[in-house]
């Protein structure tokens, strides 16, 4: 009897039975920049000047943070909550921008933007942040910028198919696709309805549309596994365990699945056979905050790990045993070699 599921005969899928699964890593945090210097990144003044925006930054104390700009204080608690955490390694990814259909940036219609350069100089002050890049594929110089990126150090490039207004089955994107898995780059894609921000199409967020990255054969992962929230007209996770089913180089992420709106999301998920379970990858969506109260049987009332978002984060999702390599394995998909511990350690 085949044991393993159809995992067992994919390649892909059984080298990443290694010892890593020992480390912990986190391969979807974010970092926002204010717009203080725009090159940076910023969140559009529409955006800043949003209620929800105005309370978040109210109730997160991110104002009583050291630093001199929102931007800095922000950048300063994500590191310090990344320092301070078990985690050995977190993909902090950036945010391209909108562009035209003729390659050329659209700033108006970019709300939410956070360059590649931003996150390689977090990678370089902090060395447990990996950089997760973001390339629109509609802009004429994206081939240029992906090998820009896989030279200054990136492993992964995430495309947000909502908000960037990316349909991943547009044949026109097969030279980014080919190039990205010639350059061993893991192509990361938003799945499921997207919340946070305006959007250019929800059903860009379909996991039935990665089949052109797909058939590529290199490794993708669907962010959020295609999950939506309880009240979204469609329902997107279906589509993702037909994926999974077809295509054993795809891999799923768990980030944002903790959050109250989908609570039930990971329940369902662990509910799946062990040969799908095997390919879910944690992630957690830092700073969207993981609910505590949809998972207290399974932490406690008051956990240790409830003091670093991280660290939460991964407790709640561990606790659903997705697989031996939930939260290691995907440093053998980055190509990643874990630095060995300091001596001492
Ligand atoms: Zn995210």
């Amino acid at each position: 009897m085949d044991l393993l599921g159809k995992t067992e005969n994919s390649a892909l899928a059984e080298s990443l039975d290694i010892p890593v699964s020992s480390c912990s890593v986190d391969v979807h945090t974010h970092i926002f920049c204010w717009g203080e210097n725009p090159e940076e990144g910023y969140l559009s003044e529409n955006t800043r000047k949003m209620w929800k925006t105005r309370l978040v930054l109210r109730i997160s104390g991110i104002l009583s943070e050291p630093g001199e700009t929102i931007s800095e204080k922000m950048r300063n608690r994500l590191i310090r909550h990344i320092q301070t955490s078990g985690l050995d390694y977190a993909v902090v990814l950036a945010q391209d921008a909108v562009y035209r259909e003729d390659g050329s940036r659209n700033d108006p219609d970019t709300h939410f933007y956070v360059s590649n350069d931003h996150v390689f100089d977090l990678a370089r002050e902090c060395p447990k942040i990996l950089p997760g890049c973001s390339i629109n594929p509609i802009r004429s110089d994206a081939l240029k910028e992906l090998e820009r990126c896989r030279e200054a150090g990136a492993r992964l490039v995430k495309l947000h198919t909502a908000i960037q207004g990316v349909d991943p089955s547009r044949p026109e994107f097969d030279p980014f696709y080919k190039l990205a898995n010639e350059l061993g780059v893991v192509l990361m894609f938003h799945t499921g309805w997207e919340h946070s921000c305006k959007v250019v199409s929800q059903e860009f967020t379909d996991p039935r549309k990665l089949e052109r990255p797909l058939d590529h054969g290199g490794p993708v992962i669907a962010a959020h596994c295609g999950s939506c929230a309880w009240y979204d007209a469609e329902q997107y996770y279906p589509h993702f365990v037909e994926m999974m089913n077809r295509y054993d180089n795809l891999f799923g992420d768990t980030a944002i699945m903790a959050s109250m709106n989908r609570w039930f999301s990971l329940l369902r998920m662990s509910r799946e056979e062990d040969w799908l379970k095997r390919r879910i990858l944690h992630g957690s969506d830092y700073p969207f905050p993981t609910a505590r109260l949809p998972f207290l049987l399974r932490t406690g009332l008051f956990p240790r790990e409830r003091k670093n978002p991280f660290d939460l984060d991964l407790l709640v999702k561990s606790s659903f045993k997705f697989g031996p390599g939930y939260a290691g394995q995907v440093l053998k998909l980055l190509g990643v070699e874990p630095s060995p511990p300091p001596p001492g350690a």
